[in-house]
């Protein structure tokens, strides 16, 4: 194979297997154990990586989307002040304080024809960290969750609203 840099063909394979005893670190956030599988380097008990030996290029496709790690420290710095529509949501479950899902729903789904898909997940996690994050209306942000299981776009907003922290390390 070629380097997709400079085409030279002195491109190293190397396999470190470090099964379980790896350490990332990047922006101040860390992480011990199995090697992530998102950041270009292999994943999983292994570093495996294709080097250009003529100029430096790691094989791969770049640039990579952001990482799980690199969530993790973007989370750490700055704590997400909720935008002035999760605000909105938390308001108003603190007023009504009735446990009524489907209307919180329904205030966040609003507008949801104009919106493309995406917005609406980000839209909907923004409410769910918001609410999640006061302990007032913690337990209505909880039961959102559920309930948003059986949304369609659940996939979507799943890695949005779970919080990085031990769990991760089991799914590298
Ligand atoms: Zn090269």
């Amino acid at each position: 194979m070629n380097c997709i840099r400079c085409a030279s063909r002195r491109i190293l394979t190397a396999n470190a297997h470090c099964k379980d005893l790896g350490y990332f670190e990047i922006n101040g956030a860390s992480h011990d154990g199995y090697v992530p599988d998102d950041l270009g380097i292999g994943g999983g008990d292994g570093v495996d990586i294709l080097l250009c030996l003529d100029c430096g290029q790691l094989q791969g496709v770049w640039p990579l989307p952001q990482s799980k790690l690199e969530r993790k420290a973007t989370k750490r710095d700055t704590p997400p002040a909720p935008s002035q529509f999760a605000q909105s949501i938390v308001d108003h479950v603190i007023s009504t304080n009735d446990g009524n899902v489907g209307a919180v729903i329904a205030l966040m789904m609003e507008g949801w024809l104009t919106s493309t898909g995406d917005e609406i997940v980000q839209r909907v996690a923004e409410c769910i960290q918001a609410l999640t994050v006061d302990p007032r209306t913690n337990a209505m942000g909880m039961q959102l969750i559920e309930v948003l299981q059986a949304w369609e776009h659940w996939c979507k907003l799943e890695p949005l609203i779970s919080e990085d922290g031990d769990e991760d390390e089991e799914s590298y």
